[in-house]
């Protein structure tokens, strides 16, 4: 039996991942390159270059290919496959899943980057049961996040899921939305470099040193790595950050009391003592408070470590929830003709 294989596709800022994955969810090669943002038709080369080098290093035939997937940052219409615009890239209306099924011959979905994540999270995050209620919570230069309701994407009239712009504090730091106090801006990776530096110019001498000396080129990981040290600033730090992460959790969970809550970006990478901080907070906030039952047991709580836990697909989230979106094509998108598959 020829097993059936999808092209995912991860559109960033800076830059494309390319994976090709079968139907288990296993990578079965990786390719990446920059992402040129001037022009819808640089756009399209570059992420061209990155599939078809996929393919080259690949090099098996492509009859297996099912479909390709692919996630991007910024307005989507996933119905048409089109990307509307984002902030930091000079794209319009960007007919990608048109070019992407023109070039290779096989149907193309589209969606936003933390959707697929999310899907791919739900496809193939290992879970012991089918998980129909999951949210999907990106934490780096941006907090945003995914929502699977019975089983379907949540996306409102244009994106659901920016949790990253709810504005928190009413004197807190200036959002680049042009809000006050947004999460994004209270708790994002750069927000937590910021309070870094403020902390080493300060008199943190573990920071300091851990920036060359320079208090200016703080960074989050520089946090982590300081209270790792012992340094207390920084571990009050990263109480603070895992508060707020908390919070992000607790918000979705009122909202959409999922089974369960995924946590990746590029802040996730930082792994347990991140995790550690925000089971702490969510120990004293206690979103489960008033469930009954839980998949896989009767017992009335969990701990925070049993339902936000971290990204098992990690850098990969994307790609692999992008591809996941072929291979296991979210209810609805096969009728109502969002994609043709062959059948087996
Ligand atoms: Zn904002």
């Amino acid at each position: 039996v020829i097993d059936r294989v999808a092209l995912g596709i991860d559109i960033g800022g800076t830059k494309v991942a390319a994976v090709l994955v079968d139907s288990a969810g296993t990578v079965l090669a990786r390719e990446r390159g920059p992402v040129a943002p001037e022009s819808n038709e640089a756009a399209l080369a570059s992420i061209f270059a990155v599939s078809d080098r996929l393919f080259d290093t690949y090099g098996r035939d492509r009859t297996q290919l099912a479909g390709i997937g692919a996630g991007a940052p910024g307005g989507i219409d996933w119905r048409r496959g089109v990307l509307t615009g984002a902030t930091n890239l000079a794209w319009q209306d960007l007919p990608l899943g048109q070019a992407l099924s023109e070039r290779y011959g096989v149907p193309a979905v589209v969606d936003n980057d933390v959707n697929v994540a999310a899907w791919g999270e739900r496809c193939f995050g290992g879970w012991p049961v089918p998980i129909q209620h999951l949210v999907f919570i990106t934490v780096g230069t941006g907090i945003g996040a995914g929502l699977i309701e019975s089983g379907r994407i949540v996306r409102g009239r244009r994106g659901a899921g920016e949790i990253g712009h709810i504005p928190l504090l009413e004197n807190g730091p200036r959002c680049k939305c042009g809000l006050v106090g947004c999460l994004e801006a209270v708790a994002s990776g750069p927000a937590l470099g910021a309070l870094g530096c403020q902390l080493a110019a300060g008199g943190s001498p573990t920071l300091l040193a851990l920036a060359g000396g320079n208090a200016k080129a703080v960074t989050a990981e520089h946090v982590f790595a300081a209270a790792q040290q012992g340094d207390t600033g920084a571990q009050w730090l990263l109480e603070r950050q895992g508060y707020y992460l908390a919070l992000c959790v607790l918000i979705s969970w009122r909202m959409l009391d999922p089974d369960v809550v995924v946590i990746g970006g590029g802040m996730a990478e930082a792994g347990p003592p991140l995790f550690e901080a925000l089971w702490s907070a969510l120990r004293r906030l206690r979103p489960d408070r008033s469930w009954g039952q839980q998949i896989g047991g009767t017992d009335a709580r969990r701990d925070p470590s049993e339902y936000a836990v971290p990204t098992r697909l990690g850098a990969d989230a994307g790609a692999v929830g992008a591809a996941a979106l072929v291979l296991q094509p979210e209810a609805g998108f096969v009728e109502e003709g969002i994609i043709s598959l062959p059948s087996r």
